[in-house]
């Protein structure tokens, strides 16, 4: 097995080639995306990830990000502002922490690593990983010491404007086939012009700008709010809040026209609230996106070519969610380009499907049959749980861990569903079978459901109890496969129809269960006087918010609320883990 990893700047992903088919792991809280984020801590502790974030609150510079700007890189040719500090070794290169770029890069190769196998439950020691097409052969040499350090043997390093080309599947395109793959992420942006020859992807040009990308536009936008409420000199640490409310609602912005940005007491008693128009954004933006233009069109220079001489245009980066920044794309390339993978995902993806083709695991001509309609099973709240989306090739198999949601539960009823609706109600169902398992406190039963689908189109469900290893299996002859058209087609059809009051449903159902985990939570650590002065009024004012937006039944409130609870208590809750580690050491020393 072959891992394909993209290493980006702000965030990373992990994937693997399993029975066939690519896909991206999730770790323990169900996430594919890892944070570019490494907390080392004053005796050298490490965490990676979402965990490292949320030490930022407490401890902003022991939080190293955008590490990979300083791969392969001397000191002396940085100059640039780096979120932590850097200092300079004997040698003349760069160190964080005391540590250097390869090692800290180590520390999240070693976490995507560790996700991998915890799913797989094998040892997995090789990787494709994935650089920018602009990294010099010293930048290259780094990412792969990276790996080593990491215990990965690294097979090949990959340009990730191919990997973005195989993700889209442009090496179907056929020879000569020229490509334009536009990535604009959190920290940078690139422009590759590929072109396909002897079944290969060649670099023809790339221009791009190591210092673009939307990070710059949360910046501008934390700038224009500050200025027009007259605000100066932060501490890092609220600016660090204040930058992430910022991002927070420039993302909302690709979704709605309006969002307000509202930080309250992120210093004693101040705060802040305003609102911002899409408008707004749109126009800090565009300088932002008429930059990117001119750098596309250096790339098309270098390579010679006119847009029209293009085969297809493909998009990749968390920024390209942007509605102005497709419609930016659009524009200069006068056609709508494949915004059709997942912005994030798809360099991940196609590093596995690289890893997948060096292992031998995927052959890439056998093209069986797809799944004509998304098949999933019902989870907390009459919820559809996709396991294997719409248009998979078949053979294939995913699964995944799921837990009671009651205490004493001792079974779990497993619906297998199909179709492309929200809510599980709206979908056909194909059976139905219980889990027995021993009857455990709310989220300690383990069941996994696993879905495969052979060769033949017969799907087995299976499912398993984790304690003690048993399995239920049905198998569903033909059901999920053929499929009459005309059926597919109203379901399909059905789902466009329905998709906002879905999705709105969707948003509610999954909001209002976090908030019945977090109210009761927060009520009882309130009630035993452990948060501080200084958040208490900003955790009770969020609480009653998303009391308001449960009773009012919104989803959008409802979720912006629940995730300012979240935000309120942060602090407290790392807080209260230390507390809870510190009572189980002492206990544990006065029990030796
Ligand atoms: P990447 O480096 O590709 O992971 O992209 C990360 C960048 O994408 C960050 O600057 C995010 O703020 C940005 N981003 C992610 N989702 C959205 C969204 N829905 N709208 C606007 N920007 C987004």
């Amino acid at each position: 097995m072959i891992l394909g990893i993209d290493l980006g700047t702000t965030n990373s992903a992990v994937g693997i080639v399993d029975s066939g088919f690519p896909i991206l792991l999730a770790d323990e809280e169900g996430q594919r995306i890892t944070p570019s984020a490494v907390w080392i801590g004053e005796n050298g502790e490490i965490e990676v990830g979402r965990k490292a974030l949320r030490r930022r609150s407490l401890e902003p510079e022991r939080v190293v990000t955008s590490i990979k700007r300083l791969m392969g890189r001397r000191t002396a040719e940085l100059g640039e502002n780096f979120p932590v500090a850097v200092t300079s070794s004997n040698e003349g290169l760069p160190l964080v922490l005391g540590k250097s770029p390869e090692e800290i890069s180590a520390e999240i190769l070693r976490e995507l690593r560790r996700i991998a196998e915890w799913r797989m439950g094998v040892e997995i020691t090789k990787a494709v990983i994935t650089v920018p097409a602009y990294f010099h052969d010293a930048q290259r040499a780094a990412t792969k010491r990276a790996g080593e350090l990491a215990g990965l043997e690294v097979i090949r390093i990959l340009n990730e404007p191919t990997a973005a080309a195989l993700a889209y599947g442009m090496d179907r395109l056929g020879e000569k086939s020229r490509i334009a793959v536009y990535d604009l992420g959190g920290g940078t942006f690139d422009l590759s012009i590929l072109e396909l020859q002897d079944g290969v992807f060649q670099v023809l040009a790339t221009h791009g700008d190591t210092q673009l990308g939307g990070d710059d536009l949360d910046g501008l936008l934390l700038t224009k709010i500050l200025t027009s409420a007259g605000i100066t000199g932060l501490s890092l640490a609220a600016r660090a809040r204040l930058m992430a409310e910022a991002e927070r609602v420039k993302m909302a912005l690709s979704e709605q026209e309006r969002a307000v940005f509202r930080v309250p007491f992120y210093e004693g008693s101040r705060s802040i609230e305003q609102e911002i128009s899409r408008a707004d954004l749109e126009e800090l933006a565009a300088p932002w996106i008429a930059k990117t233009q001119r750098l596309c069109r250096l790339a098309l220079a270098d390579a010679q070519l006119s847009v029209e001489q293009l085969s297809a245009v493909v998009v990749v980066g968390g920024s390209t969610r942007m509605p102005a920044v497709r419609r930016g794309v659009a524009e200069l390339f006068k056609r709508e380009p494949d915004f059709s993978q997942h912005p994030d995902e798809a360099i991940s993806l196609g590093a596995t499907i690289q890893g997948g083709v060096l292992s031998g695991a995927l052959r890439q001509i056998i093209l069986l049959d797809v799944t004509p309609l998304s098949l999933g099973i019902e989870t907390f709240g009459g919820l559809m749980n996709v396991l294997i989306p719409r248009n998979t090739t078949i053979p294939c198999k995913a699964g995944e861990l799921f837990t009671n949601a009651a205490d004493g539960q001792a079974a779990m009823r497993v619906r297998v569903l199909q179709g492309e609706r929200e809510m599980a109600k709206d979908n056909w169902e194909l059976g139905t079978f219980d889990v027995p398992f021993a009857p455990s406190a709310k989220g300690q039963a383990r069941v996994g459901v696993q879905f495969k689908i052979d060769e033949n189109g017969i799907l087995e469900a299976l499912a398993r109890d984790i304690a003690t290893g048993t399995d239920t299996v049905i198998q569903i002859h033909h059901a999920a496969v053929n499929v009459d058209d005309a059926a597919v087609e109203a379901m399909v059809s059905e789902s466009v129809k329905h998709a906002f009051t879905d999705m709105a449903e969707r948003v509610f159902t999954e909001a209002k269960l976090k908030a019945e985990e977090l109210l009761p939570a927060v009520d009882a650590v309130l009630a035993q006087g452990l948060a501080l002065d200084a958040e208490r009024g900003e955790i009770e004012a969020a609480a009653a918010d998303v009391r308001a937006a449960l009773a009012a039944g919104a989803a959008n409130p409802l979720k912006a609320a629940v995730q300012r609870l979240d935000l309120a208590t942060e602090a407290l809750a790392a807080r209260l883990v230390e507390l809870a580690m510190d009572a189980a050491l002492e206990r544990q020393l006065a029990g030796n």
